[in-house]
């Protein structure tokens, strides 16, 4: 599968181009990742202008920031976005800026190519969570002993809890309160 797609290579009807490999993957990602997949459909919106639209899913292997195991993140996300290169005349990108009022995010490239594997991993870093949680309730480690509480409790928890003189004492005021 090529990834380096020149502008001049997409037919004026545009292109569909599906990955069901992991080529695309950056090393980092791809170190990561499980399973990956993308489809594409590479438009021809002028000779500078390319529109992409597209969906990728990948299976990624992440730490999660709480109990620091790992887990698997499937990651799906669509784009649409332009890839222009403009080629040094002025003329054409005033008349672009007043022509047409497409909110697209526009991708400026010096060399009229389509990176399809760069634009892809950078869709796959922009979906990613801020923080990398195994599980909504993931419970983390004690802060005293470093056991995954996601596995049960750990004994040093629950002994501290029962033989703080503290524990006697809300225990003491919990029933008065009751009374
Ligand atoms: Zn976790
Ligand atoms: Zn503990």
């Amino acid at each position: 599968m090529r990834l380096h797609i020149p502008f001049s290579e997409i037919p004026e009807h545009g292109v569909r181009i599906v990955i069901s490999d992991r080529s695309w993957l950056s090393d980092d990602l791809g170190e990561k990742a499980e399973s990956a997949s993308a489809e594409v459909q590479l438009t021809k919106k002028s000779e500078e202008r390319i529109e992409i639209q597209g969906a990728l899913q990948v299976e990624l292997r992440l730490i999660c920031d709480r109990c620091l195991a790992e887990y698997v993140f499937p990651l799906a996300t669509s784009l649409q976005l332009i890839v222009e290169s403009p080629d040094g005349d002025r003329h054409w990108r005033i008349q672009d800026m007043e022509g047409s009022g497409d909110e697209l995010d526009t991708l400026q490239v010096s060399e009229p190519v389509i990176d399809l594997a760069d634009i892809l991993c950078q869709q796959v870093y922009l979906a990613l969570p801020a923080k990398q949680l195994c599980g909504k309730n993931c419970l983390g480690l004690c802060i005293h002993c470093g056991h995954n509480l996601n596995d049960g409790p750990c004994g040093c928890h629950k002994d501290q809890a029962a033989n703080s003189p503290f524990a006697v004492l809300a225990g003491y005021r919990e029933h008065n309160k009751k009374k």
